[in-house]
């Protein structure tokens, strides 16, 4: 494809604007932000080339750009511009512009997105459960009135199995089939870029994830490494230690529910449960206490957080009913939780 820059895509530039980037016009190409941002690769830098691109609409150079997920959103480039165009903001724009175009089947790019779609997101999590509830009882039954608390009597094991397992399966498609549409894009508009193959790309990136090494190099953005791995490492424990149960709820299904805090399962899900909503907890209130990260955060961002912030008070929530036998109180707490669980589902369908 020719370098060239091709015909502006106005409706874009309005949708960026809309998104944060209300500044992008103000840039005069002085490359401050490209030489502060700690980040930028001498090979291609960013985010200067990024602004000219989007003053001049170009949609395709923009969702097919792989440096706008190199950004870690420190808003040390919007800090130094001298034009107050916050590059960094303009970047998040990009992103969420990206993520809503790559989405497979796009809407769940807005329902995730678009803060217009957030009641949506959260109404088909309840009428999947409720109607899930209602085909397992014969009509709708949240709690029994007396007796040991089991979640299962909301929801039998085998239905919130084969529900879990058949949405988890679809959020793995819809998130591949969107990364495979922007890897294709990549190839196709972007001579030279991917420099590796996607398996190498995804195993740098969750190292990357794992261990944060570049994040830590960017001095502005290094206090909020932490916060960032309890939430990695919080996400991925719960993630392991609810896909221990699930096998043990098909291989050896009377091995549940378990009983006792002292339980080896117990403890790695408290334990991460408890990382997860510190991280989560941290991350929020960095980003209200820290206004340039606010302004750069994108809905979709906040949608993650406070949805697995949810997911994890919510848990709590449920388990501390149950063991102290609050039976009007457990059952709307763990259908709350599995409404987040849903929620979160949805999130993780919509690429990167
Ligand atoms: S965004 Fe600001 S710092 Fe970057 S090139 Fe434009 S005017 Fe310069
Ligand atoms: S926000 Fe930070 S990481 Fe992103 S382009 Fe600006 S300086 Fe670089």
């Amino acid at each position: 494809m020719s370098d060239s820059l091709t015909k502006p895509d106005l409706e874009f530039v309005r949708q960026l604007k809309a998104a944060g980037g209300e500044n992008l016009k103000k840039c005069f190409q002085c490359a401050t932000c490209s030489v502060v941002c700690k980040l930028s690769p001498d090979e291609r830098p960013y985010p200067r080339k990024e602004m000219i691109w989007a003053q001049w609409g170009q949609r395709e150079k923009l969702v097919t750009d792989p440096d706008v997920w190199l950004c870690h959103q420190c808003n040390d480039c919007s800090t130094y511009c001298p034009r107050g165009a916050r590059p960094g903001d303009v970047l998040s724009a990009v992103r969420s512009y990206a993520i809503q175009h790559y989405a497979t089947p796009s809407f769940m790019g807005k329902l995730v997105g678009d803060p217009g779609y957030v009641l949506l997101a959260l109404a088909i999590p309840v009428i999947v459960l409720l109607g899930a509830n209602y085909m397992a009882h014969g009509g709708l039954m949240f709690a029994p009135a007396h007796g040991e608390i089991h979640f299962s009597e909301f929801l039998p094991h085998a239905t919130v199995n084969v529900l879990f397992s058949i949405l988890f399966t679809l959020a793995l498609i819809g998130g591949g089939v969107g990364l495979l549409r922007f890897w294709k894009d990549m190839k196709k508009h972007r001579p030279g870029a991917p420099k590796v193959g996607l398996i190498k790309a995804m195993v740098d990136t969750f190292v990357e994830l794992a261990l944060h090494g570049k994040f830590r190099t960017c001095g502005t953005a290094k206090p909020r490494t932490w916060a960032h791995l309890l939430i990695f490492y919080g996400f991925a424990g719960l993630f392991v230690v609810t896909g221990i149960v699930v096998i043990m709820l098909i291989l050896a299904p009377d091995s549940y529910p378990i009983n006792t805090l002292t339980h080896p399962l117990k403890i790695a899900g408290n334990l991460t449960g408890i990382s997860l909503v510190v991280g989560c907890t941290w991350a929020i209130y960095n980003r209200l206490s820290d206004p340039d990260a606010a302004g750069s955060s994108t809905y979709y961002d906040w949608f993650f957080l406070v949805v697995l912030l949810m997911v994890g008070i919510t848990g709590f929530g449920a388990q501390f009913a149950r063991f102290r036998e609050m039976t009007t109180l457990a059952y709307p707490v763990y259908f709350v939780h599995m409404v987040f669980i849903f929620a979160l589902l949805i999130y993780l369908a919509s690429p990167p």
